[in-house]
């Protein structure tokens, strides 16, 4: 019998990502799938930290253990901001056009543009938690390039390449990015015990 782990998102592309990497050794469920319908809020200061309470919301209300994830984009000339407040960098809204407005204008006439991903996983197996975490370099690029992905893809330029993640796309961005590595090094664990 495969054992059960619960992915704290309901993002059909993220469970996708792990349930094929882990397929014979653990049935990955989502939170609709054990009933969990309400949105898990985020409050922590830290990647780490949300990415904790999501594990720990699923493993202390419904029993299971559990993993969750958080991301961020850290710009270096902002000491780290938007950091874990990127999804909501210009509101409460969630709104990705704006959101990168506010970014492009705060960087406005700054020369440093390096900026990472970062994605945290936390792990609750057996008892134990784990943090797992992906990054990628790259820098944040005068306007909006690409139409392909989400957020904050069209401006930001991967180290190494001369195309943004929304011109790339999601071939060549889900073998590089910050969560992809973050998913990797995740299953290479579950993998090994
Ligand atoms: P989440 O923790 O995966 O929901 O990510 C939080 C926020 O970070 C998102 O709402 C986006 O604004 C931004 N973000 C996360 N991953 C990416 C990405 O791969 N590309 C662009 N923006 C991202």
């Amino acid at each position: 019998m495969k054992r059960k782990l619960v992915f704290a998102t309901n993002n059909a592309h993220k469970l996708e990502e792990v349930r094929e990497v882990v397929k014979d050794k653990f049935e990955i469920l989502s939170l609709k799938e054990i009933g969990c319908h309400e949105d898990i809020a985020e409050p922590g200061e830290t990647l780490e930290e949300n990415a904790l309470i999501k594990a720990r919301y699923v493993k202390e209300k419904y029993g299971y253990d559990s993993f969750g994830d958080d991301t961020g984009l850290e710009v270096e000339a902002l000491n780290g901001a938007p950091g874990v407040y990127s999804a909501r960098y210009a509101g409460d809204g969630h709104d990705a056009k704006a959101n990168m407005k506010k970014l492009l204008a705060n960087l406005d006439g700054i020369t440093n543009r390096r900026a990472r991903f970062r994605s945290v996983i936390a792990l609750i197996l057996d008892g134990k938690e784990y943090l797992f975490d992906g990054k990628i370099d790259g820098e944040i690029i005068s306007e909006e390039k690409g139409s392909a992905g989400f957020g904050y893809d069209p401006i930001f330029m991967p180290v190494g390449y001369t195309e943004t993640f929304a011109q790339l796309g999601s071939d060549v961005k889900n073998n590089i990015s910050h969560r992809a590595l973050a998913v990797k090094a995740l299953c290479r664990f579950l993998e090994s015990i």
